[in-house]
């Protein structure tokens, strides 16, 4: 973060560019599902978008456990060239039949600017993934493409260097930018080392911008059994939202090609979900 002493090289996302709104959070409306509005705004789905009956099986999962949006990958970036690369196009058709079924807005990575215009024609929202807060091409590809953003964190990247992607966004045209925090490597010397979510990024966060944060407790735990105390932990922090990775129904981690051990249950959402948003007439504690 800079320091007081430092003008910030960011303008446009920085809280000081919005004085109306105070110590708030600006709104990113995404289809009707508004983040910043004061409830947690959960998306969920699968990691990647494997196939019509896991895809429709896990929309219907987060639909019915009371998620708001719909995730899913098409175009992955595997740490292997071997690994499953998605399914492209055909994996955007399948993602749009899943939100006629389900009402749940969706969003996708892109990964190449040549697909940018496809994926927006597409989804609701579009996702910048770790591997990618760095590639400017790629961030004003986006930024010209209209459409809202999800911004992940890249995994050894600070702060500063984060609000300088979304300004790239916001230079280009699109203000509507989330930022999701994902996890970072403080070992990436031990061969599998597992992310650590920094928590305090949120309310530094909120100091230094007025852009709704949501956490990614799926990629920054990599651990399905880890990801109800994650969310609850980003939550207590005030987060504006989750993104969460959930099998479909009675499927166990195995059938899946992508990040199973990571994913979790339909009924471990529906928990997740009944914490994040309480009955107004039962609250937590009650
Ligand atoms: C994802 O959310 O699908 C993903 C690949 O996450 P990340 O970019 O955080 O690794
Ligand atoms: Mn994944």
């Amino acid at each position: 973060m800079s320091s007081p002493d430092r003008k910030p090289p960011y303008h446009l996302v920085s809280r000081e560019s919005r004085p109306e709104l105070g110590s708030g959070t600006a709104e990113v409306a995404v289809a009707g599902v508004r983040f910043g509005g004061g409830l947690p705004v959960i998306i969920a789905g699968p990691c990647t978008v494997e196939s019509r009956e896991q895809t429709f099986g896990a929309a219907e999962a987060a639909q019915q456990a009371g998620a708001d949006m719909l995730r899913g990958g098409v175009w992955k970036t595997r740490t292997s060239p071997y690994d499953f690369q998605g399914l492209g196009e055909e994996g955007l058709r399948i993602l749009e039949e899943a939100r006629a079924r389900t009402g749940l807005p969706f969003v996708t990575e892109v990964l190449d600017p040549r697909h940018v215009g496809t994926a927006a024609a597409s989804a609701d929202m579009l996702q910048v993934g770790t591997r990618s807060m760095h590639n400017t091409p790629l961030l004003k590809e986006v930024g010209r493409a209209g459409r809202p953003v999800l911004l992940k964190r890249g995994w050894a990247s600070t702060l500063d260097e984060w609000l300088c992607a979304a300004e790239y966004v916001a230079s280009e045209g699109v203000l509507d930018i989330v930022l999701c925090e994902r996890g970072i490597r403080l070992d990436p010397k031990a061969p599998h080392a597992s992310p650590t979510l920094d928590f305090e990024a949120i309310g530094k966060l909120r100091r230094a911008t007025f852009l709704p944060v949501i956490v990614d407790p799926s990629h920054g735990t990599e651990d399905a059994a880890l990801v109800p105390g994650a969310s609850a932990r980003a939550l207590a922090r005030k987060a504006d939202g989750l993104l969460i990775e959930i099998l479909p129904r009675r499927w166990t981690a195995d059938r899946v090609r992508c990040d199973g051990h990571q994913s979790i249950t339909p009924e471990a959402l529906g928990e997740i979900v009944r914490r994040a948003k309480p009955d107004p007439g039962n609250p937590p504690g009650a």
